[in-house]
Parts: C-alpha cells; structure tokens; sequence
C-alpha cells in the first residue's frame, strides 16, 4: 500500500483546526502554538498544538481533519487532548477492587461479594433434618453460609498478634500484668480463645478491641495490687529415692551400652586380662586353690574317688 501524501488542503486547514480546539477547550488561550501536522492516511492529517492548560505539561491539542475526494474543504473529525514523550501522567489506572485497602472502607462503602474468598470455607447448609438442623444451627452456632477457613483463622491471629494489641505495643511493653490475668478480658470463642480475648474496661485504650493474651495496658484491674503467696512450697519437694532410681538406672543403661558395642573376641578373654578397675582388690587370683574356697564350703560326706589319692590317715581301699 502506497504512502498517503500531503493534502495541500488539508495542510492549510491549521485555522480551521485551532478554532475546533479553542471551542473544546472553552477558552482560546489555552490552545498554543502550532507544532505540526501528520499524515494519518489518504485525505487524513492530524494537526498539533501546544497547550497551555495549567498541569498538563507535555500535553498537546490533536485535531484530525479530512476531506471527500476532489472536495475542496476540510471538515473537523475530532479533537483530543494527548500526552507526548515527556507528558505528566497520572499513575497506570488499577481497578478500584485492587486498589482498595484494609481500612479504606468507609461508612456506606460496600465491597463485592468474592465466591472464591480463601479465607472462607463453606458453612453449614440446612438438611432439612429437625434435629441436626437444630443442633448445628441453633447450639452450635453454624447457620452461615460460609466461615472462616484455617488461612482466615491464622492470617487474623497473625495480624492481631503482631499489631497494636500484641505484645510488643508500647503500652503492652510498659503494662505490669498482661491480659490474660485482667478481669476485664472477654475470652473468644473457638480455637482462637486460647490466644486472644475482647477487652471490655471502658478506661483502658484497646476498650472494644481484640487483645492478644500477653498484651497489657495501664487499665489493667489487678493495678497496684501487691501479690500474695503463692500457694505452691518454696522449692520443690525432692525424693532421694527417686532420684536414686535414676542414677542407677542410667548406670544400668550404660553398662548395658558398653556390653553391646564390646566386640565379640573380647568377651572370651580370661579373666586376668579384665580391666584391673572392674575386678574387687580383695579377690585372690583365679589359680590359688587353697583360697578358692573357704574350708567350711567343703562337702562334710564326700567320698574320695578310687583314683584319688588317699589322705593321710585314711583306710587303705579293699583289694
Ligand atoms: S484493661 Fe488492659 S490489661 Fe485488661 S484486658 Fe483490657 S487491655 Fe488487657
């Protein structure tokens, strides 16, 4: 496709262009120099002007003009205002449901109902069963549509916890006595009970709020009372044959340790070469026979054997 060329009328139609942008832009003055003119296509040209429009630096007036052809006049297609190269621009525009932020919910605001809210799982649903139904919605409490999720649960413990009614908020840190021993703590309900409660002391600056168990405030309703004793024994009463069994059964189990990893050539060896410590000092040596045994262990009826010699003073054995 050939390259559209200059239209000589459409070229000189630079008056006829300022006025169409004077009327857009209500007042003449805001429409500024002539800064050109392109070629948009055959009997197609664009003419540029400077503006002079406060906050729009870099902008330019754009109209677009055209003729029909062998027509003598140019006739006004559009007018617009456009940025160019080095133009102040507003930032890149965000949908309004990505732009929001916690906090920016003002009263009457609504947000849009999210079907794939993961900080959501589904509810109890109605069976229809009298009985169940009664239980789950009415005792226990589950007739929503849709509860928290465990992502839910834990993305608001982590939030309360570390925000300004954790434990690391400055009137926390000054507090005296956290809020788990605070009168005025309203325990949660739910797994979350164990961590969190609602403050209900109208003095105190978390009045009304979640407060995580080791946050603490001023406001707190044991202030200033000096603490008794405590009903628990100073030091912890200890029993010696208690703590007898246990070193003697961490003795046995080391003795037991070192049996096993003793390799198997060494359990045959005699007795002499045992380690000197393990062997009592008073015992005699394994070859004194005369020791061995004391005398009074001897069998009072034993009989000699016929091979044995005889003892001195015996009877002679019958031929
Ligand atoms: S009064 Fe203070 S200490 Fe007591 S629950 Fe409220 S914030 Fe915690």
């Amino acid at each position: 496709m050939a390259a559209a060329t200059k239209d000589a009328v459409l070229a000189s139609a630079v008056d006829l262009a300022r006025e169409a942008a004077q009327e857009v832009a209500d007042r003449p003055e805001l429409v500024g120099e002539h800064l050109g003119l392109v070629v948009e296509g055959e009997r197609l040209v664009t003419h540029r002007f400077a503006t002079t429009a406060p906050g729009y630096r870099g902008w330019h007036w754009a109209v677009t003009v055209a003729r029909v052809p062998r027509g003598r006049t140019a006739s006004v297609c559009e007018v617009h205002l456009l940025p160019g190269d080095d133009a102040l621009l507003g930032p890149a525009w965000v949908p309004w449901a990505e732009r929001l932020r916690p906090g920016d919910l003002g009263p009457g605001d609504v947000l849009p109902y999210l079907a794939d809210d993961e900080r959501l799982d589904q509810g109890y649903e109605a069976t229809g069963d009298v009985d169940a139904d009664e239980l789950a919605i009415v005792e226990l409490g589950l007739g929503r549509e849709r509860v928290l999720s465990p992502l839910g649960r834990s993305e608001a413990a982590q939030r309360w916890y570390a925000g300004s009614h954790g434990p690391m908020a400055p009137q926390a840190l000054a507090a005296s006595a956290p809020c788990s021993t605070c009168g005025f703590l309203v325990l949660m309900a739910g797994s979350l009970r164990t961590e969190f409660g609602v403050c209900a002391n109208e003095w105190s600056p978390d009045d009304g709020r979640v407060v995580s168990m080791d946050h603490g405030c001023g406001a707190h309703s044991q202030t200033d009372v000096v603490p008794g004793p405590s009903d628990w024994p100073d030091a912890p009463p200890s029993d010696d044959l208690d703590l007898e069994l246990v070193r003697l059964v961490d003795e046995h189990r080391a003795g037991d340790e070192a049996a096993r990893e003793e390799p198997a050539a060494e359990v045959d060896q005699p007795a002499e070469e045992q380690p000197a410590d393990e062997q009592p000092t008073d015992v005699p040596p394994l070859d004194e026979p005369a020791d061995e045994q004391p005398a009074d262990e001897q069998p009072v009826d034993e009989q000699p054997t016929a091979d044995a010699p005889d003892e001195p003073g015996s009877a002679p054995a019958e031929g």
